[in-house]
């Protein structure tokens, strides 16, 4: 019989759960037993397994965050720490690992198939939407409704006041939660770390809004943006804050800035999350029952799809420069 570890590690992302259940679900439907580990890898150290049954996960599908829990684990970093992790799954009878989380996390589980033999199937779960092999991560369409949701309440007290706000959204190196909650808000600008923009090309378009009468502004910044308005980062902990200070000196208007932070990663999953999550939790179940391992879980329009690990950490999902020009002409 298929006996399958599940965890989720790494940041949490809204839908977790709903792909714990699909996999729980299916995997009982498949005939197979499912274990869940508490707190990412480190349980799988610390030999932390729940069995799970179908009444065990009633009740999550709608929740936010992650029931497993989730965990930062260094000692899984370590060849030694894997063999740990893998003695106590083989004492357990378990062959095989399903890993819901970010890229950090499937290079860990890449490594521990390599070395000890586990089989790992990997659902990306991430609302930085940055792993490749899929044209979403569960979480992101839900964080991108939550920003769209700060950005409509700001933008009631930016049009009262007539002021400029500087947002300041999630993600580090990718702008892709930026980038469509922006266009989605209506912001004026959006700046994301794979296009950089001067603070010139800001405050002239700023400059351009105000001439033809708009009340207010404002600009979506993703936490990974630098450029010449952020030239020093000892002097400001964000680039929003920078980039709110440079406008107010260069146009002497006032700036208000919001750093929404990690509200970005909670909240009730969206509907678009939930259904992707449940397919793609019992996907993952399929992919083992015929026997695939080392493959990350994909929706590509609209169809399921498995990717090797390796495969999908190097395809670097591409910022769509359509949507970014789009946001620009229809906030002119
Ligand atoms: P995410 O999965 O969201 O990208 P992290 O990068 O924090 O999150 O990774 C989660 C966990 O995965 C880490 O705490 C660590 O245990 C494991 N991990 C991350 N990168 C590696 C790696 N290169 N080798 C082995 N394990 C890793």
């Amino acid at each position: 019989m298929l006996k399958i570890g599940v965890l989720t590690s790494g940041g949490d992302a809204p839908g977790m759960n709903a792909a714990l259940r699909a996999i729980v679900r299916n995997g009982i439907f498949r005939e197979g037993e499912i274990l869940a580990v508490q707190h990412g890898f480190q349980g799988l150290i610390n030999n932390q397994f729940t069995p799970m049954q179908r009444g065990s996960v009633a009740d999550i599908i709608q929740r936010g965050g992650t029931v497993l829990q989730t965990a930062r684990c260094e000692e899984f970093r370590t060849p030694e720490g894997r063999a740990r992790a893998a003695k106590n799954l083989r004492e357990n009878n378990i062959s095989s690992l399903i890993i819901i989380g970010g890229d950090g996390s499937f290079r860990g589980g890449e490594l521990l198939q390599k070395e000890q033999g586990i089989k790992v199937i990997g659902i990306p779960a991430t609302i930085d939407n940055d792993i490749g092999g899929t044209d979403f991560c569960i979480g992101f369409d839900t964080a991108v409704n939550t920003v769209i949701d700060a950005v409509n309440k700001i933008r009631d007290t930016a049009t009262s006041h007539e002021r400029i706000f500087v947002v300041e959204i999630m993600g580090r190196e990718r702008g892709f939660l930026a980038l469509y909650a922006g266009l989605a808000a209506g912001a004026e600008s959006i700046l994301i770390p794979e296009r950089p923009t001067s603070l010139e090309d800001i405050c002239n378009k700023l400059d351009h809004g105000f001439q033809r009468g708009k009340k207010h502004s404002i600009i979506m910044v993703a936490e990974g943006v630098g450029g010449d308005f952020y030239p020093n980062r000892a002097l400001h902990k964000t680039p929003a804050y920078a980039l709110g200070e440079a406008i107010s000196d260069k146009m002497g208007l006032e700036t208000r800035v919001i750093v929404l932070g990690h509200l970005q990663r909670g909240g009730a999953p969206s509907a678009r999350d939930r259904i992707l999550a449940s397919r793609m939790g019992a996907f993952a179940v399929d992919l083992l029952c015929e026997d695939k391992s080392g493959l990350i879980t994909g929706m590509v329009r609209e169809e399921m799809k498995a990717t090797s690990i390796g495969e999908a950490l190097s395809l670097e999902p591409e910022i769509n420069d359509e949507i970014l020009k789009l946001s620009h002409i229809l906030s002119l």
